[in-house]
């Protein structure tokens, strides 16, 4: 079964409710990083070219249901107008007469955006009656908000038992086909990089992809707990002891499943890490155990060479996670030499969201990957192979 998409449909002159996600980097009321908008202009275009009168429905941050002019869509409508080039109707709320109103005055290709759908506390708890309102001012609902697929709310997922048709926007589209068919029937070798703080987080990723992978390379903190399960030891690294065993079994099912499962062959070493201040004090590297006293914070130059090596060799590459404390220049080498070689691979490359995205934006390499991912705990639970409510909402064919 598969989504049906925007392309499989006509809205010409139908009233659509576009659920997007503009939750973007606000700082004073400008916009930092304006990628959500722009992930999001090819669904609103073809909808204007289709003629369709395209009504705009997101959040922006946590104003836990009331209403706060801290998270106003405002300046997503004001940057949106500008690079779709044609006017934007903003409206100051997203249910009620007025709204209402607005949406019988719109003509076709024309665009309107609602205000911030968590302003009211029915959006998160995908109230019945809020879902009813937010569908009374369309037709059809189209979903292209990935980052928030994986949460049954109001807006993402409600609205679709009151409209017809229901589908995917050409992002929700790309992202299922990068992160669902792209690494479930890859090119081969496929080789997955992850890395970040936990292996908690990210254990179930690690057994779901341990069905697909042909190697998996595990980095960051997370490493230091698959070394205490190899009997290793990890200064004051960060770590779960209570994983140990999950990480054991995760390395007996990679044996088991013929995957090869590389871990660090050196760290890099530090004291006195200071993380608001961006500072370390002393640092060395460390191949095998890490000395008492000493912070592993990020892959060392072995590590970077073997990791590398498994890069080039593949056809398609998945990665999510940084490989060290990326957000600190001392501690930044790792990930940034991961980053640089997936960039210069001719392999498929698809980058899962969050942290990594950040990433390879900072080392420079945003427009040389395949594939960016626009959501982050979405990704994950995608890529572990749970369903998204935010999508299983939608007509299947
Ligand atoms: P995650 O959200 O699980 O992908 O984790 C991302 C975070 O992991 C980043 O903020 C990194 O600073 C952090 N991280 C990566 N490597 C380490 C490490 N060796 N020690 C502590 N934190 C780390």
């Amino acid at each position: 079964m598969a989504t049906k998409t925007i392309k499989d449909v006509n809205l010409s002159g139908r009233r659509v409710f576009v659920r997007c996600d503009f939750n973007v980097p606000l700082k004073d009321g400008i916009i930092n990083d304006d990628s959500r908008i722009v992930a999001a202009l090819p669904t609103i275009k073809l909808l204007v070219e289709q003629g369709a009168k395209v009504i705009l429905a997101s959040h922006l941050g946590r104003p836990k249901g009331e209403k706060n002019a801290k998270y106003t869509l405002a300046p997503v409508a004001e940057e949106l107008a500008k690079q779709l080039g044609q006017p934007i109707t903003f409206i100051e709320d997203c249910i009620g007469e007025e709204v209402e109103a607005e949406v019988a005055k719109m003509g076709e290709g024309e665009v309107l955006l609602l205000e911030n759908v968590r302003f009211y506390a029915g959006e998160e708890k995908n109230d019945p009656e809020f879902a009813a309102a937010l569908a009374k001012l369309a037709d059809a609902f189209v979903n292209d908000a990935f980052g928030t697929a994986h949460r049954a709310h109001a807006s993402t997922a409600g609205v679709a038992k009151h409209l017809s048709p229901c589908v995917c926007g050409l992002l929700i589209e790309k992202e299922l086909a990068y992160l669902g068919d792209k690494t479930a029937n890859p090119e081969r070798p496929l080789t997955v990089i992850l890395g970040g703080a936990k292996v908690s987080d990210k254990i179930k990723v690690i057994d779901a992809l341990l069905e697909k992978a042909d190697t998996i390379i595990i980095g960051g903190a997370m490493a230091y707990t698959f070394a205490l399960a190899e009997g290793r030891t990890i200064g004051e690294s960060l770590s779960e002891p209570d994983f140990i065993q999950t990480a054991q079994s995760a390395l007996a099912k990679a044996k088991e499943k013929g995957v090869k499962f590389l871990l660090p062959l050196d760290n890099l070493g530090v004291k006195d890490l200071n993380f608001g201040a961006g500072t370390v004090g002393d640092s060395k590297f460390f191949e095998g155990n890490i000395e008492d006293g000493w912070e592993g914070v990020d892959i060392g130059p072995k590590s970077i060479e073997l990791f590398s090596n498994e890069v080039k060799s593949a056809k398609t590459v998945l990665w999510n996670g940084p490989m060290g404390i990326f957000e600190i220049d001392a501690c930044n080498k790792g990930t940034f030499a991961v980053a640089k070689t997936i960039a210069e691979s001719e392999a498929c490359s698809i980058i899962g969201g969050g942290d990594s995205v950040k990433a390879i934006k900072m080392a420079g390499y945003g427009d040389q990957v395949t594939f960016m991912s626009t959501g982050g705990g979405a990704s994950l639970e995608f890529l572990e192979g749970k369903e998204l409510p935010g999508v299983t909402a939608l007509d299947q064919i």
